[in-house]
């Protein structure tokens, strides 16, 4: 046993020695009250200890204790529905009153051990069956499937087979080649990306529901994106809404609160969240991992990986998995404040030097994947990270390091959600990488000609920009009737296109379809007038319609309702403009 004796202590972070044979990451018991850390540093005998818990009352002396290996996670059914700290405990009676405090040195089990989980068995004795493949199935939750998996690693002839019935977690439900036991759940460590057998290209995309989002700013299944913000601009509000609407089949939801209360308004909350889909708790198919602004640092840095295992474990499954980390800058901070603590020699502004490395190394871990096993299963995790620059300013080292390993930016802006526009997402400074890999599927499945419109609308927003500073300069009426139509044109594609009111019944989710048709409308609007202004017909006359109006309410019609007139309201615009009669 590697056993060692605290020298120093430092808020979450202590000195070891006596840890000869550690090797880096090793999960250590710190104290007489057996407090969980993780060696990141090791110098000789010495090793240097970040605790996952409030390290006060410690003192140099004390004893520490490695259990020679890695953190690990446990990965079985009953995952689902969870809430986590930072290194997979349990939280407890969220809504109690007592709120999120875990006892110190809890070894709490992640998953219930007393709870059966109904099993099928899919192998037989004789068959072969390789990692990744599974060798039973049963349901977790109303729509989710647990595939019990042999874990990465193992490969062999099935020598027993467990027949169907209710079994816990800790059960063997297989043995190959008479030896290697395969569990109802099994261990990953955290730091380690679960292998899979390629990756493959993203060219299906996430649909979030969002219309700026999936017309203007689309990711793929298994592509990664940042939402910047400014405190107040719409970051929670945003993750919430991927976590209820976007079309996947698994969310994970890593928060760092940045306030006491925040988080704990996020645990009360999320277990009301019905799932739009199927009626059930959200929770049915979420695990959340929580961290509050009360809880050590330390633990902060390790839930975004125990949040990706998890995510990673479903993808293997086949499973399409949205991971939202709210906010990925307080994880930033934790890193800092270690950093900091070891003394290591800082970057841009107290950052490690070694921020970007480590944000490269978690956003790689997304990706659309074949599985490992024969019948490999395709899977996806797509990781949405919120930012929160400190004063909404973009150039700070935690945006500016994720933007670079990111493929989009959903930029928030303070000015939008001041003027109360939401989702506050800025079209002129947001942008995707993904649109030449999403492009076709939109074309094949919404309109062939969707990316023209799409093209269309953004031109006519940038010509806004521009003719509004001309507005300032010389006031509206130097404008000639073309341009005023462009700026009535793009009021409309803000207030009835972009803008999207989370909170209500119908617009909170806009199929892409539906986004599509009234963009369509809309632009229809701008070609029937443009045309009808160079007959001689004023810009007054178009407006007096009652088209203007009608283009305004087809966001909250509900959907079936408004794809079914649409084709015909876009006739019905171009005709009843080019009917109006010259005065
Ligand atoms: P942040 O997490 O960036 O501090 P929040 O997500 O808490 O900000 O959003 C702040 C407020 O903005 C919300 O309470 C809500 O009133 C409003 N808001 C943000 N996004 C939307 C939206 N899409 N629809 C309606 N209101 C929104």
């Amino acid at each position: 046993m590697i056993a060692g004796t605290i020298r120093k202590i430092s808020g979450p972070v202590v000195l070891s020695d006596g840890m000869t044979g550690s090797r880096m990451y090793d999960v250590v018991r710190v104290g007489s009250e057996r407090l969980m850390g993780e060696i990141i540093r090791l110098e000789g005998q010495n090793a240097t200890v970040q605790v996952y818990e409030d390290t006060s009352g410690l003192i140099v002396g004390d004893p520490v204790e490695s259990t020679e290996g890695p953190l690990l996670v446990e990965l079985g059914p009953g995952l689902l529905s969870s809430i986590y700290d930072g290194v997979q405990r349990p939280l407890p009676g969220i809504a109690a009153d007592s709120g999120d405090f875990i006892e110190r040195g809890t070894e709490a089990s992640a998953l219930d051990r007393s709870r059966l989980w109904d099993f099928t068995p899919t192998v037989s004795v004789g068959d072969e069956v390789v990692a990744g493949g599974a060798v039973g199935t049963g349901p977790e939750s109303e729509s989710i499937t647990h595939r019990v998996m042999v874990p990465p690693g193992l490969r062999g002839k099935v020598t027993e087979i467990a027949p169907a019935g209710q079994y816990d977690v800790g059960k063997v439900v297989a043995v190959l080649d008479d030896e290697l036991e395969v569990k109802m759940s099994q261990w990953w460590p955290v730091r380690e990306g679960r292998p899979y057998a390629r990756k493959l290209d993203p060219t299906t995309p996430f649909i979030t529901g969002m219309r700026i989002l999936d017309t203007f700013f689309p990711i793929a299944l298994g592509g990664n994106a940042i939402i910047p913000g400014g405190f107040g601009t719409g970051k929670t509000v945003t993750e919430q809404s991927l976590a209820k609407w976007a079309d996947v089949d698994i969310i994970i939801y890593v928060g760092c609160g940045e306030r006491g209360n925040e988080m704990t308004e996020v645990l009360a909350e999320f277990p009301e969240l019905e799932d739009p889909r199927t009626g059930a708790p959200l929770m049915h198919r979420t695990v959340l991992v929580a961290n509050t602004s009360n809880m050590p640092v330390a633990a902060r840095e390790a839930s975004i990986y125990t949040g990706v295992t998890l995510a990673e474990f479903y993808r293997d499954m086949g499973y399409n998995v949205a991971m939202m980390s709210d906010s990925t800058s307080r994880w930033g901070e934790a890193l800092r404040e270690v950093s900091g603590r070891l003394e290591e020699m800082p970057g841009e502004e107290g950052y490690p030097a070694y921020l970007a490395t480590r944000l490269a190394q978690f956003y790689e871990r997304s990706g659309r994947v074949e599985t490992l096993g024969e019948d490999g299963r395709i899977g996806s995790v797509t990781m949405v990270g919120a930012v929160s620059p400190p004063g909404g300013d973009f150039s700070e080292p935690m945006t500016q390091n994720s933007l670079r390993v990111t493929g989009a930016f959903w930029a928030l802006d303070t000015s939008l959600a001041h003027r109360r526009h939401f989702p506050a997402i800025s079209w002129t400074k947001s942008y995707t990488l993904y649109m030449g890999q999403v492009r076709d599927w939109f074309q094949e499945h919404v309109s062939p000609d969707w990316q023209d419109y799409r093209d269309q609308a953004m031109e006519l927003l940038q010509k806004e920009v521009e003719l509004q500073e001309i507005v300032q300069l010389v006031g509206p009426d130097a404008l000639p009737e073309s341009e005023k139509a462009i700026l009535e044109v793009t009021r409309m594609l803000r207030e009835d296109f972009l803008q999207q009111f989370a909170f209500d019944e119908v617009d909170a989710f806009c199929p892409p379809e539906k986004a599509y048709w009234i963009l369509k409308a809309v632009l229809t609007f701008h070609e029937a007038t443009s045309q009808a202004l160079q007959r001689g017909v004023t810009l007054r006359q178009v407006l007096e319609l009652p088209m203007k109006d009608e283009i305004a309410v087809l966001k909250t019609t509900p959907h079936e309702e408004a794809l079914e007139m649409l084709p015909d309201f876009c006739d019905r615009i171009s005709s009843e403009i080019a009917g109006i009669e010259v005065l």
